[in-house]
């Protein structure tokens, strides 16, 4: 089997670094090699996308014409939805069902930032003497983004759209787990009219391949989502090189259960903030606060919707719960299980992988719930990505706050009651950037995104998700004289 090429410009290019292999995490299958760029290959990229960027016709483009391309990108990605979805399926074991849902974002995406392209406009200063003051936005220029694996066709989605929106161009280098998701955007990118050059994606590792973009001097803003230690990496060459960065990063997300709830459809909620993607969102709600009162009821419930939860083949009928992405990862959820005993924490259900034969081949982990643990335990402040969650009594509102902000992560919470001042006061004290009341793992792509704390720097969608790849400039005009 040939290693597939990446897209530098409008040439498709084979690699000179060492090949990644696809592996299918739900049976242990070689999907494909893809072959990688080395520096010269991340500098030729780089070159493509400042030569694309610096030519007038996209740099000027009216927004009008902008858009039409992005709802063009959006109809192109809605047409091959489906394969699209068994893609990120094979390659990182996801649910068909979500990976179509995901799909049908990417579309959304593109087609909601064709519309805040269109619609952006310029704005006016009231004056504080005889002149006139307006602010413009200029795009930044090369922006690079890397994305993780867990969900590339949102991820790259949500970064390519608005940086093209904003008149951009991009090099993407998508995580070495999933590393054709991306290829295949750049590929709809191109086909849709997108001038070459405008996106690139080069495949690779994140040594030497993204380090070698992040460190390129041409690249003029980086749009980051992946694991808080690799965005302090980011974050360092950002701050030698005095760039300005967009980072999405790992979190450890409280849901809180007030004794007022309902029942039915807090104990949903919770089940499928985290156990949904098998845990693997960097929202999941990952650590669980129940009022006292209440415990020892919803735990009842939780562990027995947990144990029926259906873990299957991504594909197969009725499946609830997928594979892990990969079988290291599931060698790195395993060891927090074991740390989480050593701790003595008490494993209620789950905390093993499936008995079936038909899921041996497979990554699979089942979906596991711990008690009996310190909110300081190794478990309930690491963030673990998989299908574990944390159960933790509290009595009074304000030792529960401080247990649920007692966390280097900042990304989401969940708030389950009936009264809305609570809700209110809670919601406004967690540090947090996404709070769900009554709900979990809404996400629209107009409401920002982003996290507080080690959670990130910065937001994504929403007006301002294209504004983040835009410089403002502003212009002083004399009117007396
Ligand atoms: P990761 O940090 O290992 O990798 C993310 C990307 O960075 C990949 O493309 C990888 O190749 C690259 N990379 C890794 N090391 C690098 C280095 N030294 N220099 C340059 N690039 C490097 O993350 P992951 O394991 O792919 O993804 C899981 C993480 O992503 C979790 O922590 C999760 O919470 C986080 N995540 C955050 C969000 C969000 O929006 N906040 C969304 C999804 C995932």
């Amino acid at each position: 089997m040939s290693a597939l090429p990446f897209l530098v410009g409008d040439s498709w290019v084979v690699g000179s670094g060492e090949p990644i292999r696809s592996v299918n995490p739900a049976d242990a299958t070689l999907n494909y090699e893809v072959s990688t760029a080395d520096a010269s290959q991340v500098d030729a990229a780089v070159r493509a996308a400042v030569k694309a960027q610096a030519n007038p016709c996209w740099r000027r483009m009216k927004p009008h014409e902008r858009a039409r391309l992005l709802y063009r990108v959006a109809e192109l990605i809605a047409a091959r939805a489906e394969e699209l979805a068994g893609r990120q399926m094979r390659e990182n074991g996801k649910l068909r069902a979500e990976c179509r849902g995901q799909a049908a974002s990417a579309a959304a995406t593109f087609r909601y930032y064709a519309a805040v392209c269109e619609s952006a406009s310029s704005e006016l200063t009231a004056p504080r003497g005889s002149y006139y003051s307006m602010t413009v936005y200029e795009p930044v220029g090369v922006a690079a983004a890397l994305t993780p694996w867990n969900s590339p066709l949102t991820m790259e989605a949500q970064k390519v759209a608005p940086a093209l929106a904003a008149g951009n161009a991009v090099v993407l280098k998508p995580s070495e787990v999933t590393p054709t998701l991306g290829l295949e955007l750049g590929r709809l990118c191109l086909e849709a009219g997108v001038p070459p050059g405008i996106v690139n994606v080069v495949a690779g590792r994140g040594q030497p391949t993204g380090l070698a973009l992040l460190w390129h001097p041409q690249v003029r803003m980086f749009a980051f989502t992946g694991g808080t230690a690799t965005g302090r990496v980011v974050a360092r060459v950002a701050a030698e090189r005095l760039v300005p960065t967009l980072l999405e990063l790992g979190g450890k997300s409280p849901q809180i259960v007030f004794a007022d709830a309902d029942l039915d459809k807090a104990v949903a909620g919770v089940i499928d903030g985290i156990f949904s993607s098998t845990g693997q969102s960097c929202v999941a709600g990952s650590r669980l606060f129940v009022e006292a009162s209440l415990y020892d009821r919803f735990l009842e419930r939780l562990v027995e919707g947990t144990r029926k939860l259906k873990v299957g083949l991504p594909d197969a009928e009725g499946s609830q719960v997928g594979p892990l992405a990969s079988f290291a990862h599931r060698d790195r959820v395993e060891s927090y299980i074991e740390a989480a005993r050593k701790e003595r924490g008490e494993v209620l259900v789950g905390g093993r992988r499936p008995d079936s034969q038909e899921l041996k081949k497979g990554a699979f982990y089942l979906p596991t719930v711990i008690v009996g643990l310190s909110n300081r335990a190794r478990v309930c402040q690491e963030e673990i990505f998989g299908p574990v969650l944390c159960v933790l009594p509290f009595k009074d509102e304000d030792e529960l706050v401080a247990q649920a902000n007692d966390t280097v992560y900042g990304l989401a919470c969940g708030i389950w009651t009936a009264d809305y001042r609570k809700a209110w006061r809670v919601a406004r004290a967690i540090e947090a950037g996404t709070i769900w009341i009554n709900t979990y793992k809404q996400l629209s792509i107009s409401t920002p995104f982003g996290g507080f704390k080690e959670s990130g720097l910065g937001r994504e969608k929403g007006v301002g998700g294209m504004r983040a790849y835009q410089l403002a400039k502003s212009l002083y005009w004399q009117v007396d004289a």
